[in-house]
């Protein structure tokens, strides 16, 4: 689970940021000023900062931080009230990787985060998402708006690659290939078995998967979350 740090002194912003990067399947540390976020930020894979601090500004905790060895790659959003080009461009010539100007909104602070992460690891993903479904490689975890699905290593790795490669079609013996490997012994059912497992993890009517869909004569296919579900999940709640 990538680990994301907020540094912002406005208690309510504070909760705020937290909450909604939470439930986008992020660990959050929350702190009301650059000091307390010390120990923390060692650990972190991205800041979200607040500009306007009491004591030591947002920028110039920036400017430290791109002076520091250890966290100069460190992705930085920088949060700000301020509008002023010149302003943002101030804080992105300091090395601030994005900012945001309040007031935002919940979707474009999880989108700025995830981008940040995702540039941040382009070669192993650490992260993959497709509607609520989120994905973490490096640890090995799936949760659906935020709750974590009990799965099997193998049921793990199957959502991964169907997920990986959304949109694409895969026969049966090609995810044996490609999920089980060359050398295991199991027949095509086994594919169905963990097909119909995982339907029951991902709550996935068959009959109308949101997630993983039968092509019939062909196999299995991930489905691309687009508006269309967006779309069909207002209506039905
Ligand atoms: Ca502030």
């Amino acid at each position: 689970m990538s680990h994301v740090v907020v540094i912002e002194d406005e208690g309510t912003v504070r909760d705020v940021l937290r909450f909604h990067l939470e439930r986008a399947g992020l660990r959050v540390s929350a702190f009301e000023t650059t000091r307390d976020a010390g120990e923390a930020l060692k650990d972190a894979d991205a800041l979200v900062l607040d500009w306007m601090l009491p004591g030591e500004s947002g920028l110039s905790f920036l400017r430290y931080l791109r002076s520091d060895s250890e966290l100069r790659r460190l992705p930085v959003l920088m949060l700000t009230a301020r509008a002023a080009e010149a302003e943002r461009v101030e804080g992105l010539e300091t090395g601030a990787d994005d900012y945001l100007t309040k007031p935002f909104s919940a979707a474009e602070l999880v989108a700025r985060v995830r981008a940040l992460l995702r540039r941040a690891q382009p070669d192993t993903p650490q992260n993959m998402a497709n509607g609520p479904l989120l994905i973490n490689v490096g640890s090995a975890e799936a949760t659906i708006n935020t709750k974590q699905l009990n799965l099997t290593r193998r049921e793990f790795d199957l959502l991964s690659f169907l997920t990986q490669n959304a949109g694409r079609v895969y026969s049966r013996t090609e995810l044996l290939d490609r999920v089980w490997g060359a050398d295991f012994l199991g027949g095509e059912r086994t594919v169905d078995q963990h097909i119909t497992q995982l339907r029951s993890h991902l709550g996935d009517d068959p009959s109308k998967p949101s997630f993983l869909e039968t092509v019939r004569g062909k196999g299995y296919r991930m489905r691309v979350w687009n508006t269309e579900h967006r779309e069909a999940e207002t209506l039905a709640t």
